[in-house]
């Protein structure tokens, strides 16, 4: 199996059989993680190092997990406590890492680009765990298998992904990797949180979401990003809940069959009702935190192969 890239900084550079070997690869540590024995030595020797200057709960916790049952020597640096709050700039930070020879890095930043310019200055495969507004994508892969399992394909089917779209680098990964897939995506939002020249995605664009939601085959919801938002983008989350929050009667226009996604953190009552996103015949929100361990374990095998055969070279 090769995987043609040195690092995971977004969907965009993907090809549709970079996402599927990914995919493939996730399912089979599907199966390892729910067996007895979850260990396998695929990245012993290897040195991960997890930094995450934006809070994380799902993603930090998982990318550890990835890298342990991996067989990975895994180090979580504490960013918000660290140099950066004594004014180091994020080069320095790199060239302070490189320094100890990490093979796997893993970077979470508020701002879109930064981890880019951060692969560029280390000797390690850097893996993007979100970027401000820009791509989450092990977020996507990760959703995209949960789709894959739950609708049996991963192509040709109707998605709507609704609410705060402008904020969102989960619905930017998103968008790339099942357009790429060739499915219909359909956003859903008010005008307000939907970027501008959003169209040339080639997606369709709704402001209600009975119409959005009509006939669709995955309902995708966000968060709203109080912490990107500098303004009123939203009246109160009382009225966004009115229009915009998925509850069973705006749900009953989706198909029959629809399951309901959504990356968290949620706000219950904001955006989703809590009793959808506990229904279990509807939700896959737990099946999509499972498969972000098996997406990332799948992620960081194919890159740490391709940083061995490199090495080797
Ligand atoms: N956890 C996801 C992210 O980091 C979604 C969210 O925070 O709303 O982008």
């Amino acid at each position: 199996m090769s995987f043609p890239h040195a690092h995971l900084l977004g969907i965009e550079p993907l090809a549709p059989g970079d996402i599927t070997a990914i995919l493939d690869l996730a399912e089979e540590y599907v199966a390892l993680n729910r067996s007895a024995a979850k260990h396998r030595d695929v990245l012993a020797g290897l040195t991960q190092i997890n930094m995450f200057f934006e809070a994380s709960t799902r993603t930090q916790a998982s990318f550890e997990l990835a890298g342990k049952r991996l067989g990975a020597d895994v180090m979580n640096m504490a960013m918000q406590a660290s140099s950066l709050k004594k004014g180091e700039t994020l080069i320095d930070t790199a060239l302070t890492l490189n320094a100890m020879h990490p093979d796997l890095l893993v970077v979470r930043h508020p701002h879109s680009g930064a981890v880019d310019l951060l692969a560029q200055k280390v000797r390690c495969a850097v893996l993007n765990a979100g970027d401000g507004r820009h791509e989450h994508p092990t977020q996507a892969l990760l959703d995209a298998l949960t789709i894959r399992r739950a609708k049996g394909r991963l192509h040709r089917l109707s998605i709507a992904i609704c609410g705060d779209i402008a904020h969102s680098r989960v619905a930017r990964s998103n968008i790339l990797l099942l357009g790429k897939m060739e499915n219909r995506v359909r956003l859903v939002g008010p005008p307000t949180l939907m970027p501008a020249g959003i169209a040339e995605f080639g997606v369709e664009v709704f402001d209600d979401m009975k119409a959005g939601l009509e006939g669709v085959d995955v309902v995708m919801m966000l968060r709203l990003q109080r912490e990107r938002m500098d303004g009123g983008f939203i009246p109160s989350e009382r009225e966004y809940y009115h229009r915009y929050g998925l509850d069973a009667e705006k749900l009953a226009y989706a198909k029959e069959d629809a399951i309901v996604m959504h990356p968290g953190p949620m706000n219950r009552g904001v955006e989703i009702d809590g009793e959808i996103a506990d229904d279990i015949n509807r939700s896959v929100i737990q099946d999509q935190v499972e498969m972000g361990v098996a997406v990332r374990m799948a992620a960081m095998t194919l890159l740490a192969e391709g940083l061995r055969a490199r090495r080797a070279a």
